[in-house]
């Protein structure tokens, strides 16, 4: 899913049993009784048009016992949506609609193993999980349904547990002439009927999570086109369901077409796409963004992003689904990282931007976690926080990447991991076991800082140089209290006239100090060159920001008799704050230059404070440039 800004701050009535084993965290159904069952098919007969949310039909579920005795079936369903009859194995029962479940009183228990079909004839209309909208930019009204993470029962009686996907689903959509019902799977039959009315069967026989069951009903019209991935005897069609209007298919055509290299690249990152067998398509609806229904994912627009993203998910959301809400990382933090890989691979130039603004949301949230602390799993505001689960998660996973320093090993873990958990749940802990059987490596500190633990390191730097030895001290505190330390690896670029080096080191603790044997005079260090690592620079104790370019700032001369002056490059403009420290750490000159520009000379005068090495930091609101001075 991604977020259109649409806060449902709605509290979710359910009572969640919660085993509080960190990390671990399985979330069960809303009710006991529902765990004696497991759900083996949803199919689904509706009524439904573009103009009202009102909703009927019946959905038929076909579970199997897992307990001996089985003597109650339990569904959830919204307690608005009336239901009118119910049906086991084709004989009318009793039942009891409570709150937003449904308990039916089978007639005689139930041994383990058998299987029960449930019949349920229901209508009525809930203002959730399935809306009736206008698309405001082409004037089309569309009824949806979204049902992501908890609103399944606005639409249907189901099973609202993440675990138990269904093995297959079937969707009857009955609708107007004119019309057209699009859902999972592949469009079966199309039948016509004298009274004006016609119907779509959908069939997909692939395990679905309950919240990927989707319906949209407006008057579409399809564009097919293929893909063909290396490996596979047959192209995968991507159905497009857009508005029948004049030029709609001319404005999204070309972005559509764009859906084919991702598949094909994607394919090849991840492995084979998990619905091989039927299809994946895209209908436009009026939300701004776009929700990954499986096989069939609702768009608002087509853009690069949101569509890498929402294919993205057909592995991470879909195929393998997080486990509780709490690692709703595994669908939106690799998803993000999909359209990463995506912008790196298919339009390179625009990689190094797409990971800056991901890395800069991550950075908004210093106090913030990307696994949802069990008191907010039933905050849908919370689970979808763009800058933790989107982009921090992203974050993460480009930071495993770096710590793998080894491509092969980053996707070969990926694709371990959807061998291991496809067609199922997982957990950020699951992932975590699947990366170290694959790596050898050890990952419990990163888990315990990234995963679990809050904000990010800021790291503060000095350096000296003595005998072509260079000293460099960092020192690290975070942005949380609750995360004091950040054990990974750091790359720094030292700068010289005439060239750079890069090094690479690993942060055991707060403060480190790493020599380095160099010949050259250096004029300054910049922390994490090529913005690999989530992090700030200190620019002074209050006040933190973002690493910067050595390049970016000249001074001349160095060394110098305390007067001296600074010149930017083309990159940076602006309001300059300059602040210098002495090589003891201490505050020697806070100033602010406003409006500089490139390429003129500011002065300073730093004539009181006596001889020796300084560090001037030039903060220019969003990095942080160290220039080593030494003043004779
Ligand atoms: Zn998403």
């Amino acid at each position: 899913m991604k977020p259109v800004g649409i806060n449902k701050m709605i509290l979710v009535l359910l009572i969640l049993a919660v085993y509080t084993v960190p990390g671990r965290t399985q979330i069960s159904s809303s009710n006991r009784l529902m765990d004696n069952y497991d759900v083996k098919f949803y199919g689904l007969d509706i009524t439904a048009d573009n103009r009202s949310d009102r909703i009927g039909g019946s959905a038929t579920i076909l579970v199997e016992v897992l307990k001996g005795s089985f003597d109650t079936l339990v569904f959830d369903l919204h307690h608005s949506l009336k239901v009118e009859k119910v049906q086991v194995e084709g004989i009318k029962i009793n039942f009891a609609h409570t709150g937003d479940q449904i308990y039916i009183a089978l007639p005689a228990p139930v041994d383990s193993g058998d299987l029960i079909s449930t019949e349920i004839f229901y209508g009525g209309q809930t203002g959730e999980g399935l809306v009736t909208e206008t698309d405001q930019e082409w004037g089309m009204p569309v009824t949806y349904t979204s049902s992501e993470p908890f609103y399944s029962k606005d639409w249907f009686p189901c099973k609202q547990n993440l675990a138990d996907k269904s093995d297959s689903v079937h969707v009857l959509i009955s609708t107007d002439y004119g019309l057209m019902g699009v859902s999972n799977g592949l469009h079966t039959t199309t039948t016509f009927y004298p009274n004006g009315k016609v119907s779509y069967q959908w069939k997909s026989n692939y395990p679905i999570a309950y919240y990927l069951i989707s319906i949209a009903v407006a008057d579409y019209t399809e564009y097919t086109i293929e893909a063909r991935p290396s490996g596979l005897s047959h192209p995968i069609i991507i159905q497009n369901f857009i508005y029948n209007l004049p030029g709609c298919l001319d404005t999204y055509k070309e972005k559509i077409d764009a859906t084919i290299p991702m598949m094909e690249l994607f394919c090849d990152l991840f492995g084979p796409y998990p619905h091989r067998g039927e299809k994946y398509g895209h209908y436009l609806w009026p939300r701004g963004g776009g929700m990954e229904h499986q096989t069939m994912t609702g768009m608002g627009n087509f853009e690069f992003y949101l569509v890498a993203h929402e294919l993205g998910h057909s592995w991470f959301g879909n195929y393998v689904t997080c486990a509780s809400w709490q690692d709703i990382w595994i669908n939106e933090g690799f998803a993000t990282y999909a359209g990463y890989l995506a912008t790196e691979n298919l339009a390179p130039e625009y990689a190094d931007g797409e990971r800056t603004y991901r890395f800069d949301r991550a950075l908004r949230e210093p106090d913030g976690s990307v696994y949802v602390p069990a008191q907010e799993a039933d905050n849908d505001s919370r689970i979808f926080n763009s800058n933790l689960s989107y982009s921090k998660g992203m974050a993460l996973l480009h930071m495993i990447r770096f710590e793998l320093q080894d491509d092969k090993l980053f996707f070969g873990t990926l694709k371990n991991f959807l061998d291991a958990y496809g067609n199922g749940v997982a957990t950020g802990l699951d992932f975590k076991e699947v990366l170290e059987e694959t790596s050898g490596m050890d990952f419990t500190d990163f888990f315990d800082q990234w995963y679990f633990g809050y904000g990010y390191p800021v790291y503060s730097l000095n350096w000296e140089q003595h005998d072509e030895v260079l000293n460099l001290r960092s020192v690290q505190t975070g942005s949380s209290d609750l995360t004091p330390l950040f054990k990974m690896s750091m790359e720094y670029k030292i700068f010289y006239p005439g060239g750079d080096s890069t090094v690479r080191v690993f942060h055991q603790s707060r403060e480190e100090n790493y020599q380095f044997a160099l010949s050259h005079s250096v004029d300054s260090v910049q922390v994490d060159p090529y913005n690999q690592v989530l992090n700030m620079v200190a620019d002074s104790e209050e006040n933190s920001v973002k690493k910067g370019s050595g390049a970016n700032i000249s001074i001349s001369p160095n060394p110098n008799r305390g007067r001296f002056t600074f010149k930017l490059s083309d990159q940076m403009e602006g309001d300059i704050s300059l602040v210098v420290f002495s090589a003891s750490g201490q505050m020697v000159l806070n100033s602010r230059y406003e409006g500089c520009l490139p390429h003129l000379e500011y002065g300073v005068d730093l004539e009181e404070i006596g001889k020796g090495i300084f560090f001037v930091h030039f903060n220019d609101g969003k990095m942080v440039t160290v220039k080593k001075i030494l003043v004779e």
